[in-house]
């Protein structure tokens, strides 16, 4: 009873003036993406979220520009999604998937099948993107050892892409950003070609698909896969490229005995105004990864589909099974959500809400292209970005987003959004207010 006093202090929350304990804890102690601890930059207390705002425990509302990293397209709290995890929950939280399976896993697979191009009929579900990734390159490479190619274990890609963060997917990131030289001598050395020039909506340049076909001709023999993400180069740039190239490489990979491999895993879902991004190109990969937007930012679960051909061959040779199977393997709780998510997406009318968000992202971002310090200014889909010419300082930057109502994350010289696909013309113009304000301000 003595220790009361002391334990009652020590769970006292925020006062007025002191950060709250878990604060003071969490800056501390734990890690962020892609941060260091004890940094002395910001991380701002969510309370809780809904539809298109985001709740800060001292009140503030900020309209959401980020749908958390791709992902919340439905915005936060949304009632069919969270009577789909409920209803789940009330049957089951998880059950392991070895020797076991369930119905929300079936329904959502046989629905991705059905919703990605025909040639992809098998589907691996992976717990987040990397792993979707990882699991892309293991079946490449089991494919082609089954194929009697056990020397095919490399992979191709082009440069500013961005696959995740484990090491295989790590090795076909951009070698700068990705910062290959810190972990040199255990990562693996992949082919990397200069990206695409040719921006989207406009043909294939040349210089661009020589390239890929030298390194083709090259390296075409001991490589299992090209990887891509199609359309939208996103963490590595938010660069745009053209459809074009897409359907060259298809015809090179062919030619080159090489799979094709679509890390759609961003693009998926709807972003870019189709429902996944190679559809602006017409052509499917053999392997195609999806994520993020799965279960509408609820929770993670990502999906690898592939072909008969491919998952046949991986059956047929050896050691006869897929050597991958993550303890969480097709959670109920993200299929389920994951099912809704998507009956959801496809109810509503999406493709006009994108390109109304398309339009009022151009006209809102365009007083950006006249300022000094922006060298470009591109929409595609749901998608803006402001390029500037020189990186933002994250202090300053992301401090004047929150003072100005919204919630945008810049990295290295891109002020970016990607907002929920319910966000209203009203709320989606004080966003780009917002970053036409300070972006004006740098
Ligand atoms: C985010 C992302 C990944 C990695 O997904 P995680 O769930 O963060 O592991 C892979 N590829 C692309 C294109 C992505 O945008």
């Amino acid at each position: 009873m003595s220790h009361a006093p002391r334990i009652q202090h020590e769970h006292s929350f925020q006062t007025v003036d002191t950060e709250p304990e878990w604060i003071l804890s969490d800056q501390k102690h734990l890690w962020h993406p892609y941060s260091a601890i004890d940094s002395g930059l910001p991380v701002f207390p969510v309370e809780s979220a809904s539809g298109v705002r985001i709740a800060l425990t001292d009140g503030r509302k900020l309209i959401d520009g980020m749908s958390s990293w791709w992902s919340a397209i439905h915005g936060y709290n949304h009632p069919v999604l969270n009577r789909a995890i409920q209803n789940q929950l009330s049957k089951m939280a998880h059950v392991m998937f070895g020797g076991l399976t369930h119905r929300p896993a079936a329904e959502l697979g046989q629905r991705l099948i059905d919703l990605t191009p025909p040639p992809l009929q098998t589907l691996f579900f992976a717990d987040s993107g990397s792993v979707a990734v990882e699991v892309a390159m293991k079946m490449a490479i089991q494919y082609w050892h089954s194929k009697g190619h056990p020397d095919k274990q490399e992979f191709i890609t082009i440069r500013r892409g961005y696959h995740g963060d484990t090491f295989g997917a790590m090795s076909v990131c951009d070698p700068d950003t990705g910062m290959h030289s810190l972990f040199s001598s255990i990562l693996a050395k992949q082919h990397f070609v200069d990206a695409p020039v040719s921006m989207f909506g406009t043909p294939c340049e040349t210089a661009d698909i020589s390239q890929l076909k030298q390194c083709l001709i090259e390296v075409g023999n001991r490589s299992a896969a090209l990887i891509l993400e199609p359309i939208v180069q996103g963490a590595g740039g938010m660069r745009f490229y053209s459809a074009d190239y897409l359907k060259k490489a298809r015809e090179l990979c062919n030619r080159y005995g090489v799979l094709l491999i679509f890390d759609e895993i961003a693009t998926g879902f709807g972003r870019t105004g189709r429902l996944f991004a190679c559809e602006h190109a017409g052509i499917s990969p053999d392997i195609m990864c999806v994520g993020k937007a799965l279960t509408g930012g609820y929770m993670t679960l990502a999906a690898t589909l592939t072909t008969q051909e491919i998952s046949g061959a991986i059956a047929d040779g050896e050691p006869g099974l897929f050597m991958h199977g993550p303890t969480f393997m097709a959670n109920p709780l993200a299929c389920a959500t994951a099912l809704a998510s998507i009956e959801l997406l496809l109810d509503s009318p999406w493709q006009d809400r994108v390109s109304r968000i398309a339009g009022e992202l151009e006209t809102g971002l365009a007083s950006c292209r006249d300022m000094p310090q922006v060298t470009d200014v591109r929409v595609l889909g749901a998608i803006g970005v402001v390029e500037l010419s020189k990186p933002v300082d994250m202090q300053t930057i992301q401090a004047r987003f929150v003072d100005a109502g919204v919630w945008v994350r810049p990295f290295g010289r891109l002020v970016y959004v990607m907002p929920p696909f319910i966000i209203s013309s009203e709320d989606l113009e004080t966003l780009t207010r917002a970053i036409v304000t300070v972006v004006k301000s740098l």
